[in-house]
């Protein structure tokens, strides 16, 4: 009988083989979401072993049997929601990630892991053109970092008005209006929700026909009085791209003197990473707080999301954890636990960190922009097909597309037959939406290794199911 420890490195290195041969696969493979989930639970599920099985042939019967149900999500004509592959040079740190298995939630947990999320916050924040000083935290998404940044929003507006929320939590404190644009992001109504300030309780400002929130609609909204206000902004907004208007918008709120204004820029804010771009985010940097992904356009595997906060004091003293007394402490050392809502905690920062070494400058800004020009491709061959409307401005990587069926005007139904038949074609996949009442096929580029011709290709098959559902 051999031992798990003597086993390991066969079973590791026979891993590795199987995971190279999936990603080697990845540009062919089928891109379609198996809906037979009894198929997939009878593959993979039965009763808990009495006995422990052998490691090499546990991974390689899920290996086998998770195939159906695997969606190649990583792979280049994934055009659905806002979804990133993985870099190979990410890919790779997220396993040594696993094998180091460092808890980083404190610096004696993995000085390394520590060191190397500072490394990454201050590539950020000078990427993003963020106050230098700003505090930064990995969350395991954008979803996390709104809510790291709206809690330090909650506690500097409720401080200035006398109340220490991590204290004492909302009972009997100051109301806190909170205004958001018509097109925010769901999660940043989850955000409020678990922040108990209310998915429902909001100030919602008109936007325009881009989903831009209008500065004029924003100033007529913001309540009179100087009660505590937190503004969210949006840059890139999921349907169109779009990017709300920061310059009129934040003057708007900075002549109140306790306003917070928080941006979600989960995609868009990797905009910044190009001169031609960059204009989209003119005056974002004077916001309070921003959020963006890592597993979107960076292009990390999943989990990895960015929180920052101009003020680093205001930051920690919302995310902080209570104190224990078996926690060794960082002295002048980051404890990343500091800076999200978690304790212990993956080490986040290697995937950024390599994804960020072996892109530099010039390959964020070429990845970004590579994403954006192949989504213009795609909108004008789409635009230039007959029945074919695209409805946005394409400023960024998110294209919205309807067709009509021959000789009429789409009641929903036609478009979301051709969503479907791409769907299950597997050329490519993407997925379906409602804009401000029409129903609309996305297009978001934001894989890596998405190439001129996957986009071609993936037009191609678009106007043939286009084609089919005419003719039914
Ligand atoms: C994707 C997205 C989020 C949520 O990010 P997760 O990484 O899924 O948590 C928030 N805001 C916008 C605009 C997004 O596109």
């Amino acid at each position: 009988m051999s031992s798990p420890r003597e086993d390991a490195p066969a079973l590791l290195r026979r891993t590795a083989e199987l995971a190279i041969d999936y990603l080697a696969s990845l540009p062919e493979r089928p891109v379609r979401v198996d809906h037979d989930a009894a198929a997939i639970r009878d593959a993979l599920t039965g009763p808990l072993p009495e006995d422990g099985e052998d490691p090499l042939r546990v991974i390689e019967e899920l290996v086998a049997n998770a195939e159906r149900g695997i969606v190649s999500m990583a792979g280049p004509r994934y055009f659905g929601f806002v979804i990133g592959g993985s870099l190979p040079a990410a890919l790779a740190a997220d396993w040594m990630t696993s094998a180091w298995d460092q808890n980083a939630g404190i610096y004696v947990g993995g000085p390394a892991a520590s060191v190397v999320e500072e490394a990454v916050g201050a590539w950020l924040i000078e990427l993003f053109g963020l106050p230098a000083a700003s505090g930064f935290g990995i969350t395991t998404g954008c979803q996390m970092a709104n809510f790291a940044c709206l809690a330090a929003a909650r506690h500097a507006v409720l401080e200035r008005a006398g109340w220490a929320v991590e204290e004492r939590g909302l009972y009997g404190s100051p109301e806190i209006d909170v205004v958001v644009g018509e097109e925010a992001h769901a999660t940043i109504f989850t955000a409020l929700q678990y922040l108990g300030l209310g998915r429902e309780r909001v100030i919602r400002v008109a936007t325009d026909d881009q989903g831009r929130m209008r500065a004029d609609a924003l100033r007529a909204a913001l309540p009179d009085g100087d009660r505590p206000l937190i503004v969210c902004l949006q840059a890139g907004n999921v349907n169109t791209g779009a990017f709300d208007p920061f310059e009129p918008t934040i003057d708007a709120v900075r002549e109140r003197d306790s306003a917070w204004v928080h941006v979600d820029g989960a995609f868009g804010l990797w905009a910044a990473a190009s001169p031609d771009l960059r204009p989209l985010l003119k005056g974002a940097e004077r916001a309070d707080s921003w959020a963006t992904d890592g597993h979107k356009w960076l292009n990390v595997p999943y989990d990895a999301g960015f929180a920052f906060v101009a003020d680093a004091a205001q930051h920690a003293a919302a995310l902080a954890p209570a104190s224990a007394a078996y926690i060794e402490y960082g002295e002048s050392e980051r404890d990343e636990f500091q800076w999200v809502p978690e304790y212990s905690r993956r080490a986040r920062g290697f995937t950024a960190y390599a994804a960020l070494r072996s892109l530099g400058r010039s390959g964020v800004r070429e990845m970004v922009e590579r994403c954006c020009a192949i989504a213009r491709r795609m909108a004008e061959r789409l635009a230039a097909a007959d029945g074919v409307s695209v409805m946005n401005e394409v400023v960024l990587n998110q294209v919205l597309v309807r067709f009509d069926p021959p000789g009429g005007i789409d009641d929903g139904s036609f478009t979301r037959e051709v969503t479907r038949r791409v769907q299950n074609d597997g050329t490519c996949w993407l997925s379906g939406t409602s804009w401000h009442g029409t129903t609309a096929m996305r297009v978001s580029v934001t894989n890596w290794s998405t190439t001129e011709a996957d986009a071609d290709r993936s037009v191609d098959a678009i106007l043939r199911c286009a084609r089919e559902a005419a003719r039914t």
